[in-house]
């Protein structure tokens, strides 16, 4: 295009002689220097590279979550899977830092845990929202606390959050996501709330909550086991949206 450009504009030189009594002349001459640089645009941040784990084909989306563009299966277990893994190097990494920064590092890993099971969690319940009892609004659960969670899921679709972990996994998964409500919201200062919720008794009241790097990265397995048990729930009602 800029040749074609290049070549119409060149036939427009032209130059007049210096003549008659003045002595003017003019002259107008086409340069150009090499072709012109094609600038491409493309939206790295947003990418996220995905393998799909029913047939292997591999995929970039925007976003995160995302059906496989081949055979149709969605990628939010995959996701969940990914972030978890990621949480466990964090916490391995943290093991050879000093304290104050290993202490950090292992806030950041739970609340990274809970935030994964989050956005899994109110994927599938956007998935499923047209399987959802009318009035229950399941584009509003959140996932943070396992315990309400569990109550809006029964009311939603009648399904139980807890089913397939056994009772020590399921508390034990729920004082860790109320650990995290303390590290996000109180700076990790144990409140009333907090020992009435989880009857924790190695926890005091005023003082800053431990928080176990075998903790955090025990948390992902009950996580992992919500999860499928979740998805193969809704699965049974029917096809997602
Ligand atoms: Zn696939």
């Amino acid at each position: 295009m800029t040749d074609a450009f290049y070549e119409d504009l060149k036939k427009l030189e032209f130059d007049h002689r210096p003549s008659g009594g003045l002595g003017i002349g003019m002259s107008m001459k086409v340069k150009r220097d090499g072709p012109t640089p094609i600038h491409y645009y493309r939206e790295k941040r947003l990418e996220t590279e995905v393998v799909c784990s029913s047939c292997t084909l591999r995929y970039s989306v925007y976003g995160v979550f995302a059906f496989c563009p081949d055979c149709g299966q969605h990628n939010s277990l995959q996701i969940l899977a990914k972030n978890l893994d990621m949480v466990e190097k964090m916490v391995d990494l943290a093991a050879g830092i000093e304290r104050e920064l290993r202490d950090k590092v292992t806030e950041n890993a739970l609340e990274n845990c809970v935030s994964a099971f989050d956005g899994f969690g109110r994927e599938l319940c956007r998935l499923y929202a047209r399987k959802a009892r009318s009035g229950t609004k399941p584009e509003e659960v959140s996932f943070q606390n396992l315990d309400v969670a569990r109550t809006r899921l029964l009311a939603l679709f009648g399904v139980d959050l807890s089913a397939k972990v056994s009772v020590d996994d399921w508390r034990g998964a729920t004082k860790s996501f109320q650990k995290r409500h303390l590290v996000a919201h109180k700076l990790g200062v144990v409140d009333r709330s907090y020992l009435a919720k989880t009857g924790d008794s190695g926890a005091v009241l005023g003082r800053k909550i431990l928080i176990g790097a075998d903790e955090v990265k025990r948390l992902a397995k009950p996580i992992r086991t919500l999860a499928s048990g979740m998805l193969a729930n809704l699965q049974e009602l029917g096809e997602s949206e």
